[in-house]
């Protein structure tokens, strides 16, 4: 078996941050690291930097001891700097932040959310990831009694959701559709009951593996169980049998974090053995919108965002940003 990886990939988000919070948080020139000529330590920048610094819990970036907020780069300034460089896993450790740039970047995130340990969160969040699961079942019933009841009245409501994301215009589409999801459904299901029984199957990403990403996870990772090798060069002796979160999907709010642990398990029970064709990722609702929009139903039936995003819709949240 080939082994395919999943990405749920961040960079829409990181646009987002940047436009919200750019107002809260902005330099004219770097800060940091004094030797180094583009360094201006302007004494407003500089301040702004000690500031936000301080807002940090040392686990998340910030510095053991807050820092004096003066105006002046000293090397407990220069020391904090690189250690949120560093705790924050940036590819540039270069002690100094940049107007713009994955320091700025994070340092704008903030540390709003607290990261929590990804095994732990994920089964915090278990149980509301399974009451979406249910409501988009619910859903899918009426649309199946709708089917069986030709001039239904609640018929138009029922397929709303349906048609939206998987584009059905008919019975016999409807059907299709509806007999596909309830498997994929039933299956992401069981993978959650899996867990519960004491198997892992989430984990923290290792540190050199973060693929700029909130989680990801492989091909039918959850039939596949321990048994094979990871096939792909660069990932090779990480186990394929469960979900990893990076340092970015740890700072996820909490709806943000259900909606991508969903995203990941339709990967993780379809394609390969699951009996069931991959939800691949043809389109991101949130990336691509108009390819999404256009996708034909067989491909919104192989579409991971599509399942995502319809019970998403079905509880209320079909514009969620995260
Ligand atoms: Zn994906």
């Amino acid at each position: 078996m080939k082994t395919k990886m999943f990405v749920m990939n961040s960079t829409f988000v990181d646009t987002v941050e940047t436009v919200n919070l750019e107002q809260q948080l902005t330099i004219s020139a770097p800060v940091g690291e004094r030797s180094h000529p583009r360094v201006a330590n302007i004494k407003s920048d500089v301040e702004k930097i000690q500031r936000t610094l301080n807002q940090f819990p040392n686990r998340d970036g910030g510095p053991v001891a807050l820092l004096k907020v003066d105006g002046i780069v000293g090397p407990k300034t220069i020391a904090s700097i690189l250690n949120f460089q560093t705790v924050n896993q940036l590819k540039k450790t270069d002690k100094i932040v940049d107007p713009e740039g994955a320091t700025m970047d994070n340092l704008r995130a903030g540390p709003d959310v607290i990261p929590q340990e990804s095994v732990s969160r994920f089964i915090v969040e278990l149980p509301r990831v399974l009451a979406i699961v249910t409501a988009a079942e619910a859903n899918m019933s009426l649309a199946s009694s709708a089917l069986s009841t030709p001039g239904s009245l609640f018929a138009a409501t029922a397929f709303t959701r349906l048609d939206r994301h998987y584009h059905t215009k008919n019975s016999d589409e409807r059907r299709l559709a509806l007999a596909r999801m309830q498997r994929v459904f039933f299956l992401v299901k069981s993978a959650v009951g899996h867990l519960t029984q004491g198997t892992i199957i989430a984990d923290d990403a290792p540190l050199n593996l973060q693929e700029n990403s909130f989680m990801y996870t492989f091909e039918d990772g959850f039939n596949s169980g321990k048994a094979p090798a990871n096939k792909i060069e660069r990932f090779k002796g990480i186990p394929v049998d469960r979900i990893y979160i990076t340092v970015k999907g740890r700072k996820m709010a909490n709806d943000g974090f259900r909606y991508a642990m969903l995203h990941e398990l339709c990967h993780f029970v379809t394609g390969g053995k699951s009996g069931v064709p991959l939800a691949d990722d043809q389109a991101y609702f949130h990336k691509n919108r108009q390819k999404y929009d256009t996708l034909s139903t067989d491909l919104a039936l192989r579409n991971a965002d599509t399942y995502a995003r319809f019970a998403h819709d079905v509880i209320g949240q079909l514009d969620l940003v995260f």
